[in-house]
């Protein structure tokens, strides 16, 4: 690959000002633009976060999300694009967005926002409020999210399980069920998070089955991907009382249609696909893009390469 143009493609604008990675990536011996669709074909790499056809037509893709579910892997195989995502920058701050949910639950924290936008001085009920230490969590996915979630709730002394495809132990988590044993794994854990990239094994992971096995009073977070959900599945659960809520930040139709029950079920908090919001989001894509262009110029192989 010769990098003489690299544009960032106005989607990113959704995560963060396109120009702010462009100053990140100022030093870069490149040309380094802001583009929009038509300008496409003139780069030689692309940062984005959508995808477009005329990506087909560059030699290296970035994507600013860690999940790249959304590009045609074989197209960019049989046209020689390399894609590369952003994986691994994002333990912490979904690991603080999911402490936040299991806090919100636990301590009753929602019921009180809901209250004051109605100037309702209203205690919970004596049996609502729990601690979170006495709290076992199981974490479906043991890699940069899933890691980040399992750090940052055993800090706060929740019981930790992990769900992976193999045996071996992750640092953070103390047990690990392989995922033929997801069901055993779920039934006897307070909270489910879903840390899973979509593919075609995890999609619809969690089915009717799935929230049967889990306990009646117990939580289910999804950060990983609409569709590793059977959604529908979900909302008869949550209405059917065999599960005490949910916390969402990613759907299978985003943003979320007005019409989705979600929206006005008690014990389910709607994020809209921000888990991993940061200030630092753009550094640290600038980070990987460097990283990457500096590997380029060694010879060496991609980091974080996908396709
Ligand atoms: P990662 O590659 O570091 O980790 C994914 C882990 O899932 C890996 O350990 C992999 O082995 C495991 N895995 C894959 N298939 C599995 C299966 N069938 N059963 C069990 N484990 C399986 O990626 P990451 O950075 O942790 O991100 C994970 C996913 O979370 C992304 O693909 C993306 O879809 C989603 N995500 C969402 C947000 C958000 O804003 N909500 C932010 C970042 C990532």
């Amino acid at each position: 690959i010769e990098l003489e143009r690299l544009g960032i493609h106005e989607s990113v604008e959704a995560v963060f000002p396109p120009a702010e990675l462009a100053d990140d990536l100022a030093a870069l011996p490149a040309e380094i633009s802001v583009v929009d669709d038509d300008g496409i074909p003139s780069c030689d790499a692309i940062v984005t976060l959508e995808h477009r056809e005329a990506f087909l037509e560059v030699d290296w893709v970035h994507s600013i999300q860690a999940g790249v579910d959304r590009f045609p892997f074989d197209e960019f195989e049989t046209n020689d694009v390399i894609l590369t995502n952003s994986t691994g920058i994002h333990d912490r701050t979904v690991g603080e967005t999911v402490a936040g949910y299991l806090l919100m639950f636990a301590r009753r924290l929602h019921d009180h926002v809901a209250n004051q936008q109605e100037r309702r001085w209203e205690r919970p009920d004596w049996d609502a409020a729990f601690t979170l230490s006495d709290s076992t969590a199981c974490v479906v996915g043991t890699g940069t999210l899933g890691r980040g979630v399992a750090e940052t709730l055993g800090g706060l002394g929740l019981g930790v399980r992990g769900v992976r495809r193999s045996d071996e132990p992750v640092p953070g988590f103390d047990e690990i069920y392989t995922t033929d044993r997801l069901l055993e794994a779920i039934a006897d854990a307070e909270f489910v998070i879903v840390t899973v990239p979509l593919t075609d094994a995890t999609r619809h992971l969690f089915d009717a089955a799935a929230f049967d096995a889990m306990r009646d009073d117990a939580y289910f977070v999804n950060v990983a991907r609409g569709s590793v959900v059977d959604e529908p599945a979900l909302i008869d659960a949550l209405e059917a009382d065999t599960l005490a809520g949910a916390a969402l930040d990613v759907f299978e139709t985003e943003p979320l249609p007005e019409d989705s029950p979600l929206w006005g079920l008690d014990e389910v908090i709607i994020s809209p696909h921000c888990a991993a919001y940061t200030r630092d989001y753009v550094r640290d894509v600038g980070d990987l893009v460097l990283e990457n262009v500096d590997r380029l110029a060694d010879g060496g192989e991609f980091h974080n390469r996908v396709v």
